[in-house]
This record gives C-alpha cells, structure tokens and sequence, in this order.
C-alpha cells in the first residue's frame, strides 16, 4: 500500500525536513506487522514527492505479535497487505510521528503555515462508495479526486487524490482517523487508549465535521460505549469554540440545568448509535418531543421507517415543523410518521417494529403508571431492541445551578439513582424475557457516574 505527499511549496524540499526523513535517502523501519519504506520519487525546489510505501507481512499476521499471543489475523489469505488500512494509519503515526504532532527541528515555523499539498493513497477500502470518500474529505476543504472502478467488475476499492492547503500536521492527522474509518475491518489496535488517540489527533476538527458522529463510531469500529466517550470529549472541545446554549424543552423554556446541548447531542449520538449498530431498520421513538432522534436518524439510509409518538400534539407540531416533514422529498417523506398517542395505553399502530427508543421520558411518568408503560412497550408493542434514557440523580449534586433535593426538570416525577434504575430495568427485562445492559451517556463523575443513564433491553 502507498501513501504519497507531494508539495509546491518553494523550496519543495522542505518537506523533507517536515516529515524528518531525508529527501536523497531511502530508509526502511520495521513495524509489527511489517516494513514501511520511505522514499522520494521526486525532489528538487519546484515539487517535492514523498512516498510511503507499506509492506505488510501475512505471515507476520496471523502469527501475530499481540501480547496475548493471538494473531492479528485469522488467516493468511486477506487483502491486508495490499489495501490502505488502520496499518497504513500506524505507519504514518510511527513513521511520521514528529510531522503529525506538529513538530520540526529544522523548520519549526513552517508546521503550522497552510502549504500547498496534494496527498494519494492507493487501494483504498471503500464500502460506501464515492459518496463517503467525498462526505468525509469535502467538507476539511480538499478538492477530491477518486479513480478506480472503471471496471464493469464494481470493486470496493479506490485510489483516493487529495488537494488543498493546510499544515502538513493536519493532512496526516486527517489520513491517520478516516483511512480506518473507510476501511471498517477489524482494527487489532482498538482500545481505551484509541479514545484519547481519537480526540488529541481528531480534536479541533472533528468536533465540527458534518460526519463527526459517523467517523467517531466507524473509528472505534462500533464500540458504542468508547464512542461515546469519545463523542462526549470532542463535544467539549468544541464548546471552547462556541459556547453552546442552554438546551429549551418543548414549551420553550431554558430546560433546567441538565441540559446544555451538548449532552442533549451526546445522547442522541448514543442512541443513535446502538440502533445503527443493532441494524435495526424500522424505529419507534417513543415521547419523541420535538423530534431531535428523529432528526438524528434520518440522515441513515438503513432506517427504512422511523415512527414517533408523542402525548403532546404541540410537540408533534414542532417536531414536524423542525424535520420540514411538508417539505421534504416524497420518498424521504414517507420515511416518517409522527403519532398523537399516550405511552400508558395499549397501541397497535406500535407492534411489529424492530427496535424502540424511549429517551428521557419515563421520569415525566407518574410511578404508578409505569406498569402500564412497560407493558404497552415491552409486553404488546414487543420489538427486539429497547432503549431507554434517564436522568441520573447522582449527578444533580454536580450541577451548581440546582438547589439540593430538587429535580432537573418541573416535569419530572422522579429521577433516579445508578441502582435505582437497574432496578427497575433488570425487573422488567426479566419479566418481559429481556436482558439488559447499561451505558453512561456524557461525561462520567468518578463518584456519581454519568449525566444519564442508558439501558439497552435486547431479545
Ligand atoms: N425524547 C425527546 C423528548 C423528551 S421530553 C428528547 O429526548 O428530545 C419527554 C416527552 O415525552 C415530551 O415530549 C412529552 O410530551 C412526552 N410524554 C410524556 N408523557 C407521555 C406519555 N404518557 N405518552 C407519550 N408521550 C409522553
């Protein structure tokens, strides 16, 4: 596999000290899963190529080197060797590591000036297609070119041309989070430490790309827990930039102290991430409020039917104004179906969906009908995947703006401790014949756990 950066920067060669490798010499390093050439086809003042050139290994592979004495792969024929994978994104990290952390001996005050750079990498996997390379590279700022598939054979590989002008620092940093997340195979490399990875190499501009979601969960390859996490932290970023404003509930007031929207985003990328990963494609969000999920999901061609319902038909009038439900494409439009209905009355329209969303709803239940609730969802609507989110009250200790005792929201009922809550879900899982799991949703106090509390109810 072959990553080439080229320059036009005057003198060319600089690039050379940039990336701290001597434009006159070839040099070889060994990497775990094999050897990563560098070289130059060309360098002279007016253009400067350099080229890294990715040998992997299978044997190597599948004998592995991971400390826990499995191999990196399972067997010896595989297109690893031969496409850019997350190998080519540890190479650039090993290989390049002063370039990409924006480090240089020799040229210091280049690293952060905007160069003219042209980057290629050949054999890119691709599963979504040209769209996905454009949707991920367009909106950095690049002029993207794709060749490959001229085929009648249709192949999932392309051989990707970048253009732009930008620090070569971010052009790697770019390379070293989407090339895994165009790959999509297995990284044997994910781990917690991926998370931090993620944010110090995706930091300042993730946070505002258009895909920032979609890449956070292809990078730790559906993780939804690490992602997450990670969505959490760039979220954090980019409120340094923009201070984001209080979120405002359904009747327009400032929605208490609990809901600053980033974590409003953070939990709608939870949610919407264990549906996706679930590969459900018909969804009931249930107390869909203004239809902030709805909106989160759309976008995702897999979910072929998205229905929410809701007691409030202000609210179902907002959530169709904001989804421009009358104005969107017929087929787009049929997607969606916004239902007047209560939670706590038996409800055919809800049967015979895949997976159900229930997020931050069953606290503005009164207790003594959460029994018809959990029956109306579990027992009759009955689909394969539930998801649930709830405030938790550890937290509140933690907001500053909220008076001991009191609750996050006038409207809530109640809210619930971590034990709580698995109380109740593990009851009803176990009554209805679900198990559940639980997830932290937002930043997570060492002491009182997370903001909210997600439990995700499979059959
Ligand atoms: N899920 C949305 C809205 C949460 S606010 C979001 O996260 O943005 C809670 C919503 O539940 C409100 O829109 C409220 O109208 C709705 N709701 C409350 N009790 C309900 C009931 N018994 N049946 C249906 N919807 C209900």
């Amino acid at each position: 596999m072959l990553l080439t950066i080229a320059t036009t920067h005057r003198p060319a060669t600089d690039l050379g000290f940039l990336l701290h490798k001597h434009p006159g010499r070839v040099q070889a390093f060994d990497l775990a899963f094999g050897k990563a050439h560098v070289f130059y086809p060309r360098a002279d003042e007016e253009c400067c190529v350099a080229a890294l050139l990715l040998d992997v290994d299978p044997v190597e592979l599948v004998r592995g080197k991971r400390r826990d004495g499995r191999g990196l792969l399972v067997d010896y024929v595989n297109d690893r060797p031969y496409v850019a994978s997350s190998f080519l994104s540890v190479a650039i990290a090993q290989v390049f590591a002063s370039a990409l952390g924006g480090r240089s001996k020799e040229r210091p005050e280049l690293v952060d000036v905007a160069l003219p750079l042209e980057a290629t990498v050949a054999a890119l996997p691709c599963r979504g297609g040209e769209t996905l390379l454009r949707r991920l590279f367009e909106p950095l700022g690049y002029c993207v070119t794709i060749h490959g598939d001229d085929d009648d054979e249709p192949s999932r590989y392309r051989n990707l041309t970048l253009q732009g002008e930008l620090p070569l620092a971010q052009l790697l940093a770019h390379l070293y989070v989407l090339i895994p997340v165009l790959d999509n195979d297995k990284h044997y490399w994910v781990g917690d430490a991926e998370v931090e990875k993620l944010v110090a190499r995706g930091g300042d501009w993730l946070a505002s790309h258009p895909e920032r979601d979609f890449i956070t969960r292809r990078y730790l390859r559906h993780r939804s827990s690490l992602a997450t996490q990670a969505l959490a932290q760039l979220a954090d970023e980019q409120s340094d930039e923009e201070p984001l404003a209080p979120g405002v509930n359904v009747d327009g007031e400032t929605a208490g102290p609990e809901t600053p929207v980033r974590l409003n985003d953070a939990r709608m990328a939870a949610v919407a991430g264990v549906l996706r990963d679930s590969g459900a494609a018909r969804i009931l969000d249930l107390g869909c409020g203004e239809g902030r999920l709805i909106r989160e999901l759309l976008p995702f061609p897999q979910f072929k039917e998205i229905v929410g319902v809701d007691a409030s038909v202000r609210t179902i009038e907002i959530a169709a104004r904001r989804l421009k439900l009358g104005r969107l494409p017929g087929a787009q439009q049929d997607r969606v179906t916004l239902l007047h209905g209560a939670l706590t009355y038996r409800d055919r329209r809800l049967e015979g969906y895949d997976a159900a969303a229930v997020v931050e709803v069953i606290e503005h239940l009164d207790p003594a009908r959460l029994r018809a609730f959990e029956k109306v969802v579990f027992q009759f609507a009955r689909p394969r995947l539930v998801i649930v989110t709830t405030p938790n009250r550890e937290y509140n200790v933690l907001f500053d703006a909220l008076p001991a005792d009191r609750l996050r929201h006038a409207d809530h009922r109640f809210e619930w401790t971590r034990a709580e809550f698995a109380e109740w879900a593990d009851r009803v899982a176990a009554d209805w014949g679900y198990t559940a799991t639980y997830q932290p949703v937002g930043e997570v106090d060492e002491t009182h756990g997370p903001p909210t509390q997600m439990a995700v109810f499979e059959r």
